[in-house]
């Protein structure tokens, strides 16, 4: 037997349901915010991300899929979705005569090479979002609402917007400095993997997981003293606004995200009990410009899809997460067989939930078979009746019985499902 490779999984079962619940939630969703589909390729060429999410960052050091193609091409396989859609964005001229926001959303898998552990896959699913054209703190508001009241109509309600903002460039270069004035005499102290972000990436320090209860973190300077004017302002306003819309936030200075590309405000969705991040986004108005764009300020999220499908499986517990067949048709031999999958073909284009039995089951494992799907009608045939072009539907649930007329069966249902 050929085993699937490390990191990856098969999505059966109920995490399959879950997946195709979440997905059908996502579209209808988006429409109601006036975002777009949009789909980029799984793999793009290499210097996208390593210019786009930054040469420092853990994603492109240590895990990227990268290869040769057959022409001698470097790529990788996505690890993020950002990068995708902003080089598509810049390819395609979609920012064209736009005055208001681009925006998009998608839905995919991603690759990342990491240590294989719960929650944590080398491929996964995200969705995300992503606003370009878009400088006011109303379209933040609007993303991180967006993010918020997605994971609450999905089902999840217990879990804070974590926020933080690093500023504009000036904050960012003086906040820096004075964190690694801090941290030098630590160094030793420090993770293996921070040593090196002291030189590289600093900032990153400040999430690092390993050192998170590391007694030198605790103490570190704080972004928000270091604020410019400016910034503080616009993070006031997205505070104001956040407010309004009702959303559940804290202020967070460790978030930093793992990304180097966003600027000015920074935010995770992090369940209240397990203190799980579900997502996270940011401002990243540099981006485009980086990737040879124009300069267009923009802001996205997005979410695990994995990790939401685990807080929805931990939410449901026991309870069921099942589609319910509106009508097993029940036959045993050819005439009936023939006559159920045609009858199945009329329900099904009527929107209705049908099963038949195609294995040939003897009529007390076809009773066994729709009660285990939950079944709300069985429509059973006989061949006596059906010459006569009659059909008995039994309510499975009160057990009444009625014999109709075969060609009102879909009107029938229709009137008592
Ligand atoms: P990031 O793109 O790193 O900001 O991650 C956004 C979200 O994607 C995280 O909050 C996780 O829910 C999810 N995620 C990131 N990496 C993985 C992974 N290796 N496996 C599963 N989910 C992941």
């Amino acid at each position: 037997m050929i085993a699937k490779p490390k990191g990856t999984y098969d999505l059966i079962g109920l995490d399959a349901k879950l997946y195709n619940y979440i997905y059908n939630v996502v579209q209808g969703y988006m429409d109601n915010y006036n975002y777009e589909f949009i789909r980029t390729p799984i793999f793009e060429a290499s210097e996208l991300f390593h210019r786009g999410v930054g040469e420092t960052t853990d994603i492109v050091t240590k895990e990227t899929y990268d290869f040769i193609d057959r022409g001698e091409r470097n790529l990788t396989l996505r690890p993020e979705g950002t990068a995708g859609v902003v080089r598509s964005v810049i390819e395609n001229k979609l920012y064209g005569n736009q005055n208001g926001p681009l925006k998009y959303y998608y839905f995919g898998t991603m690759y990342r090479y990491e240590r294989p552990q719960a929650g944590r896959y080398r491929e996964f699913s995200q969705m995300g979002v992503e606003v370009f054209n878009a400088n006011d703190p109303m379209i933040d508001a609007e993303v991180i609402s967006l993010g918020y009241n997605l994971l609450k109509e999905l089902g999840i309600e217990k879990f804070t917007v974590h926020l933080n903002t690093l500023g504009d460039l000036t904050t960012r270069q003086n906040y820096t400095a004075a964190l690694k004035k801090y941290l030098k005499p630590h160094l030793a102290e420090l993770c293996p993997d921070c040593q090196k972000r002291y030189e590289t990436n600093p900032l990153r320090i400040i999430d690092c997981k390993a050192d998170k209860d590391n007694d030198v973190l605790k103490n570190v300077p704080k972004i928000s003293d270091y604020l410019t004017d400016e910034s503080k302002a616009l993070f006031t306003k997205l505070k104001e606004l956040l407010t309004i819309l009702d959303i559940d936030y804290e202020i967070d200075e460790r978030i930093v995200r793992g990304l180097d590309y966003y600027d000015y405000n920074v935010w995770e969705y992090v369940t209240d009990d397990a203190n799980i991040s579900l997502g996270g986004g940011g401002r990243y108005n540099n981006l485009v410009k980086t990737l040879d764009g124009p300069d267009m300020p923009a802001v996205g999220f997005a979410f695990g899809i994995d990790r939401v499908i685990t807080e929805l499986k931990n939410i449901l517990g026991s309870q069921e997460f099942t589609n319910n067949v509106d009508v097993y048709i029940m036959s045993v031999n050819d005439e009936e067989k023939m006559q159920a999958l045609r009858i199945a073909q009329d329900l099904r284009l009527n929107n209705v939930m049908t099963e038949i039995n195609s294995n040939n089951l003897s009529l007390k494992s076809q009773f066994k078979m729709a009660d285990s799907l939950k079944a709300k009608f069985l429509v059973i045939l006989n061949s006596d009746d059906l010459q006569k072009g009659l059909v008995n539907i039994k309510d499975n649930v009160t057990k009444e019985e009625v014999k109709i007329d075969e060609g009102e069966i879909v009107d029938w249902i229709l009137g008592n499902i």
